[in-house]
């Protein structure tokens, strides 16, 4: 059996080496340390924003996010249903209430038009939530301006989810400078990875500090261990930063590569009947971090899980598009609002939604190994 071709592989530079030594050198292994300070320099200056506080994952960079907005038991919070759940689980964490607002279909992200409808009837009951957890599927920018507007005109902070869109650009800024707070995530299966880890990012340097303090166990000055405020092990180790730097430094190459590989799928592919891939809005630039389209079975003559099953029977990982959160059972009975009263956009795409392997390091021969079992399936059922 062939190696198996992941859906987005980890993919290394070849620097991190250098500063992972670097930190053993100066024995800066625990904690924080110079790796953990010039990682956080450079997201920094990549997105032109004030500052950034590096952690253990995207998920706990929302968590802080939330804590520093304030949000505690029972107020709501807005939330993008297609995603995948870390967008989400802080909000249960804080104790608080996710509303779920439906995609529109231009990127796949969340709906101003549903956004307005929610917010004018929450405000209408007094129930205005606290801040808008923005995401940006799969690399593509939401339609931030439009989303910003509206969270503006009801005083709602704005969070921006950027786990998957590291890179990308609206209008000519990168992705995740548009909110109160953007966050970012080096999972293993990110554009860049540390192996494990996040960033907040922010223009509020007060609020990145009180992050750090929050994340560090809420310590207070004093020599002995007091604590006034509930705080976490959050904050990223100076090791991983090593690898953090040295990822950042090829970010722009490994956004060009993934492209590249959304491109080749595109030329091969969507001429075929019923397939229709994830558009990128005008005036925004996507990283591609999975390529993503839907394949409609009644054009088509398959589904996309039967692509799925037939890449898996040949070692290739690929995937439907994440389950919308207002249909999983974890958020039972949580208000959703979708792009039009009597129609769900997500739903759609979670039917016929497909992610194909998109990693910057896949082989072209790999890639055309996938191309033609898609090609050969579609031909044998038509
Ligand atoms: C990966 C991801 C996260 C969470 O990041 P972790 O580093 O895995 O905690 C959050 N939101 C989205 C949309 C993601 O894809």
């Amino acid at each position: 059996m062939e190696n198996k071709l992941y859906l987005s592989a980890p993919h290394m530079s070849g620097n991190e080496q250098k500063y992972i030594q670097e930190a053993f050198d100066l024995n800066w292994i625990a904690p924080l340390g110079n790796n953990v300070n010039e990682f956080e320099k450079i997201i920094a200056d990549y997105n032109s924003v004030a500052g950034a506080s590096v952690v253990t994952s995207g998920t706990s960079a929302i968590h802080l996010a939330l804590r520093l907005l304030g949000v505690e038991e029972n107020d709501s919070i807005i939330c993008s249903s297609l995603t995948f759940v870390a967008s989400a689980n802080p909000i249960l964490y804080q104790g608080a209430k996710p509303i779920f607002i439906d995609s529109e279909p231009d990127t796949w992200n969340m709906c101003p038009e549903a956004l307005r409808r929610a917010l004018k009837r929450l405000n209408e009951t007094n129930e205005l939530p606290k801040a808008a957890i923005i995401v940006n599927l799969y690399g593509q920018p939401a339609k931030m301006e439009e989303l910003i507007d509206i969270c503006t005109d009801y005083e709602v902070s704005v969070i921006e989810d950027a786990a998957e869109s590291l890179g990308s650009e609206y209008k000519g800024q990168k992705s995740g400078t548009f909110g109160d707070f953007g966050i970012f995530s080096f999972n293993g299966n990110k554009i860049i990875t540390t192996s494990g880890g996040g960033a907040l990012i922010s223009n509020n340097k007060e609020a990145l500090d009180k992050s750090r303090f929050l994340a560090t166990q809420a310590r207070d000055n004093a020599l002995h261990y007091q604590h006034s405020e509930l705080g976490y092990n959050y904050r990223m180790s100076n090791i991983v930063a090593g690898i953090g730097r040295a990822q950042l430094e090829i970010l722009d190459l490994r956004v060009q590569q993934r492209r590249n590989v959304y491109k080749r799928y595109y030329e091969e592919l969507s001429n075929l009947p019923g397939f229709y891939f994830m558009p990128e809005l005008e005036g925004t630039k996507s990283n591609r971090w999975l390529t993503a389209l839907t394949v409609d079975p009644n054009e088509a003559g398959v589904t996309s899980l039967d692509i799925i099953e037939a890449l898996g029977e040949e070692n290739i990982e690929a995937r439907p598009v994440w389950k919308p959160l207002h249909l999983q059972p974890l958020f039972e009975g949580v208000p959703y609002y979708p792009h039009q009263e009597n129609y769900s956009v997500s739903d759609k795409l979670f039917k016929y939604g497909l992610c194909l392997p998109s990693g910057s390091n896949m082989e072209a021969e790999d890639q055309e190994r996938v191309i033609s079992i898609i090609k050969e399936l579609v031909k044998e059922r038509n």
